[in-house]
């Protein structure tokens, strides 16, 4: 059943502002293929220490099904979120 509110929460993200829009910002496109890696084993969260706190907060490593979105969508730098997703890879056995 459609829901009207989660439609405009959707619109609302791809609109607001100046800001790239999430499925156009690199971060998304760089999870996805992080995430079809079967090497990578966990995924971290990196954010440049002059982020805006939101940003900061999402800082961390995480499984794969729980990483959170970038951009981070409550991002108050104006030109938006500058964190990014790094590999955690598998270690490799000598
Ligand atoms: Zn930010």
């Amino acid at each position: 059943m459609a829901n009207p509110e989660t439609n405009k929460k959707h619109e609302a993200r791809t609109t607001e502002s100046n800001k790239v829009p999430f499925q156009q910002h690199p971060a998304s496109k760089i999870l996805e293929q992080l995430k079809a890696n079967p090497r990578v084993r966990m995924i971290r969260i990196i954010v440049p220490t002059d982020a805006c706190p939101v940003c900061r907060q999402v800082e961390g490593e995480y499984e794969k099904n729980e990483v959170p979105e970038l951009p981070t969508l409550t991002c108050s730098k104006p030109h938006g979120c500058c964190a990014f997703y790094e590999p955690s890879l598998i270690e490799v056995y000598p």
